[in-house]
């Protein structure tokens, strides 16, 4: 989506989805998305400074760290930033749009392409640990059998010293 902003209102909701097919990228760690990636977020002009700020949601399909089994993930962030002119940042080259600030950006020329931002706000709120439920009792570290359903017959005892530290640190 972009927003054209000499057409602009003072302010406006900028509703959209953005197709799970951009974010092919997050396949590669095992997260992939169910749904569309859906935004509302309110654009508001406060002088020459644009501020976006809103909810973004979308499922995702991740893998759980202890079972390795996949379940569904509800994203459910609040982008919130600001837009200022390149002019007035304080070394802008060309491409260099975005400054150290986190929530400072940089645009040029009068349209602002809303869609990045969504994108990296997604990326930046994929679970990187996800688990498939607090409790989850994980894989047998001996027979590999996923003790959520299952049952097995090994003895706990013999497990390893650092699969008892991941345990209490999973635990915590
Ligand atoms: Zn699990
Ligand atoms: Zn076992």
């Amino acid at each position: 989506m972009i927003i054209k902003l000499a057409d602009m209102d003072e302010e406006f909701v900028a509703r959209g989805e953005m197709d799970k097919s951009v974010f092919s990228e997050l396949e590669g760690n095992h997260v992939a998305l169910t749904s569309a990636v859906g935004f509302e977020l309110k654009v508001r002009k406060v002088g020459d400074r644009l501020r976006i700020e809103g909810p973004i949601r979308c499922v995702l399909t991740v893998t759980c760290v202890r079972c390795l089994d996949e379940f569904f993930y509800s994203m459910d962030t609040y982008l919130d930033i600001e837009l200022a002119p390149s002019a007035s940042a304080p070394e802008a080259t060309e491409f260099e749009l975005r400054s150290d600030d986190l929530d400072v950006y940089y645009y040029e020329g009068d349209e602002i392409e809303i869609d990045p931002f969504v994108y990296d706000e997604v990326l930046l709120n994929v679970p990187t640990r996800p688990l498939c439920r607090e409790d989850c009792a994980g894989l047998c570290q001996t027979c590999g059998k996923n003790m959520n359903y299952e049952t097995c017959s090994c003895d706990r005892s013999a497990s390893t010293v650092f699969g008892e530290k991941l345990k209490s640190f999973l635990t915590k």
